[in-house]
């Protein structure tokens, strides 16, 4: 089973990502991880998306298309793969879709967190501290925000279309998530 973890930044999609890969031997592809990699390694590709990333831009769809192509083969035994920050834009989603067909493969669920944004900056704010993330700060955020609003929500229309779109209250706490995650993907 493939699924995507949609919703803003902030939201509980890495955190409900780890929680599927202990329980159902799923695979997390987190673009924002595979790009921090990049940047704590000094390669080439790192040090042009650094300055990108830390203003709370997107990267350019052909970067991030080109990390997932790469890690598709890596699904093969596992229990799937589980979208993490990956598509943020309509293109980056028809590029995936293309890839899976391609391997026979396809997105079987969309599962979309709704928070506001009052409490996302809450959260944010409470985790910037800790997380050392230059792109947690209270600009770079704002940006963030304004991209999955103009570049990441217009795919809500897209996979509705598609039937595959399922909502979570993602204002629930982790365990509540969670439930009503495996709750959804039982259905599959
Ligand atoms: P995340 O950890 O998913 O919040 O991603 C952190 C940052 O990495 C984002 O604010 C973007 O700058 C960049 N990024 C991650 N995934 C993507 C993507 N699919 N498309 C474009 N930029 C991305």
């Amino acid at each position: 089973m493939n699924l995507i973890l949609f919703g803003p930044p902030a939201a509980g999609k890495g955190t409900q990502a780890k929680r599927l890969v202990e329980r159902r031997r799923m695979v997390q592809l987190s673009t924002g991880d595979m790009l921090r990699a990049e940047i704590a390694s000094g390669s080439e590709l790192g040090q042009r998306v650094s300055s990108i990333i830390q203003h709370g831009h997107l990267v350019p769809d052909g970067i991030v298309i080109r990390l997932i192509e790469d890690r598709l083969p890596g699904l093969a035994g596992t229990g799937g793969a589980i979208f993490d920050g990956f598509p943020r834009t309509v293109a980056q989603a028809k590029a995936l879709d293309a890839m899976l067909k391609h391997a026979g493969k396809k997105i079987d669920q969309v599962i979309r967190l709704s928070v506001n944004d009052e409490e996302l900056k809450a959260r944010v704010a409470g985790r910037f501290a800790e997380s050392g993330r230059p792109d947690d700060n209270p600009e770079s955020f704002a940006v963030r925000l304004s991209a999955y609003n103009r570049d990441t929500a217009p795919l809500i229309p897209y996979y509705e279309a598609q039937g595959k779109l399922r909502n979570v209250d993602g204002m629930a706490s982790i365990d509540v998530v969670a439930d009503q995650i495996d709750e959804l993907l039982e259905k599959v």
